[in-house]
């Protein structure tokens, strides 16, 4: 008797659930434990029969189970696993079950085991799994916004949101918009992604709003009910009720807010806040890392391609005299050579294709000369809009009759600190391939305004210094060109024009002149859309 009160004392106090069932399922002893874990007392679990378990096992795990509980009625084999049952408040738990003994009384077979709540165990697993993969694919992600996805779609599927969206500044930073979404497949939520694109948000308004400007997580049980939601109403016709917000943080500033939803209320859960947020810290870092990177090489590259501007430029400036003097020597002589009254006709024409090929050499040496030139020689203080219209009657004169050139001339002054001759170079380079561009004709248009570069500008195009500029377009609606083609047209000697056509230095002294002008260039076009160059100088 003592020894079996003895017992009884064990059973009813380990921390395990121990148990006896028979071989149709139905539980015949469990130990008072199991209320703590399922919240099941023993006698609803007697009353409930053969189906009590099974009923309640994860329908993922129940293969598993039934095939471990057959094995052991049937061969004896005892099991030891571990699977998913819900309780009674409808919550999932994961349990560690081990069979230990069978015996038959009265032609049934019983099994004796015990059982573990290993939940917690399993959600520090889980949580290392998730922070893992989130950390290899946020590595792995082409950019900012395919990082986004991976860390909404993968805290969704491991942490129980089915509705989950990324929230980025606008390029001016005054509001939030929606940068992507993601739901569960089998969840009916286009409408309330659909709707939620359209809506903005200002700092300090809505879940977004509030996590953008308080840079804190947070959380609503039911978002609905819950007051201060702008998409209440939304939210209740999709069905959904707890909403979660966290920020990702990437040098002190949020740069995206994570939004998740799921379909009933939820109380919150300082565990999944501290997850997620790390999730996000990591991605923040990640971005960070990745922006640093990408200014690095932009910087480089600007670097690598000045200075390669600049020893071309020194060494085609230094051939370019050489020859200069070897020419005017060359056309001296051929000049001499014309006006002498010896000459039969034949001679008289070879000297003319001398003269002629040496004045087109002439031409290709003062591009050279002119791409070789480092300082503006003369910086004055100029109305750009004076020398645009300079250059225009310059033009109008060289430009073809099937091209028609038409000038818009801001009426702001765009007063610049810069060579006004080599500015005319600027213009006089860029119509001219605006003219090749076009050999059936079209239209070269020249403007000129006053434009503010500003940090939208900045992002967006991914250069400038903040200020006013001077800016003059010059668009032609010719050929256009492709991509590849336009990541080298300022590169030297690049050209895709015949031999004899083009020296590929046009574009490179355009560019080697606005830099030296602290300006910037920048170019659009499209194969068989026309070209655009817009460049940027800085005004007085
Ligand atoms: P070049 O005119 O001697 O070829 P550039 O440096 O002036 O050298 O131009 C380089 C190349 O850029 C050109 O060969 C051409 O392919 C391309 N290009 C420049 N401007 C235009 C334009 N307006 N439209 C189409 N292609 C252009
Ligand atoms: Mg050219």
């Amino acid at each position: 008797m003592q020894n079996e009160e003895k017992y009884r004392l064990l059973v009813e106090n380990i921390p395990d659930v121990v148990w006896t069932v028979d071989q149709n399922g139905s539980t015949t002893f469990i130990s008072p434990r199991v209320e703590n874990v399922c919240e099941y007392t023993p006698e609803e679990i007697y009353v409930a029969g053969d189906r009590f378990w099974l009923d309640r096992t994860h329908p993922g795990d129940v293969e598993k189970v039934k095939t471990a509980c057959e094995s052991l009625f049937k061969s004896n084999k005892m099991f030891d696993i571990e699977y998913r049952i819900k309780r009674k408040d409808g919550n999932w738990i994961w349990i560690h079950d081990r069979a230990l003994t069978t015996y038959k009384n009265g032609g049934v077979i019983y099994a004796d085991g015990v059982f573990t709540d290993i939940t917690e165990r399993k959600r520090a697993e889980e949580e290392i799994n998730l922070l893992l993969t989130i950390t290899k694919s946020i590595a792995e992600a082409k950019d900012c916004n395919a990082a986004l996805d991976i860390v909404v779609r993968t805290v969704c599927k491991a942490t129980g949101w089915i509705y989950g969206e990324a929230w980025c500044p606008s390029s001016e930073g005054k509001y939030l918009e929606c940068r992507l979404t993601w739901h569960c497949s089998s969840e009916n939520l286009e409408e309330f992604s659909k709707k939620s694109k359209e809506f903005t948000f200002p700092p300090g308004i809505g879940m977004p709003g509030r996590v953008w400007s308080s840079k804190k997580p947070e959380w609503k049980k039911d978002a609905t009910i819950d007051g201060d939601f702008p998409r209440a109403d939304i939210a209740k016709e999709s069905g959904l009720k707890a909403a979660m917000g966290i920020p990702v943080i990437a040098k002190d500033k949020v740069i995206a807010v994570l939004n998740f939803f799921v379909r009933r209320q939820r109380n919150e859960d300082e565990h999944l806040i501290g997850l997620v947020s790390s999730v996000a810290t990591q991605l923040g870092v990640a971005i960070e890392r990745r922006q640093a990177e990408d200014e690095k090489a932009k910087l480089k590259e600007q670097l690598y391609h000045s200075q390669k501007l600049e020893s071309i430029g020194r060494l085609a400036g230094g051939v370019a005299h050489y020859f200069n003097n070897l020419l005017t020597v060359i056309i001296g002589y051929g000049s001499l050579l014309q006006m002498e009254t010896k000459l039969d006709d034949v001679s008289r024409g070879f000297v003319q294709k001398i003269l002629k090929t040496a004045e087109t050499a002439a031409d290709i040496t003062r591009d050279l000369l002119a791409f070789g030139r480092k300082q503006p020689s003369n910086p004055q203080l100029i109305e750009l809009n004076d020398i645009l219209e300079k250059a225009k009657s310059l033009l109008s004169e060289i430009i073809r009759e099937d091209i028609k050139l038409k000038a818009v001339l801001t009426d702001k002054d765009c007063i610049v600190m810069a060579d006004s001759d080599q500015i005319k170079q600027v213009l006089m380079n860029l119509a001219t391939n605006a003219m090749d561009a076009m050999p059936n004709g079209g239209l070269l248009t020249i403007s000129t305004d006053v434009v503010e570069l500003d940090d939208a500008f900045i992002k967006t195009h991914g250069y400038g210094e903040k200020g006013m500029y001077a800016l003059i377009s010059i668009s032609d609606t010719g050929a256009g060109m492709d991509a590849k083609t336009k990541e080298k047209i300022f590169d030297p000697f690049f050209t895709t024009k015949e031999v004899g056509k083009g020296t590929g230095l046009g574009l490179a002294t355009v560019y080697g002149i606005v830099k030296q002008h602290n300006g910037y260039i920048d170019i659009e076009s499209e194969p068989g859309k026309g070209t655009t160059f817009r460049i940027f100088l800085p005004l007085n």
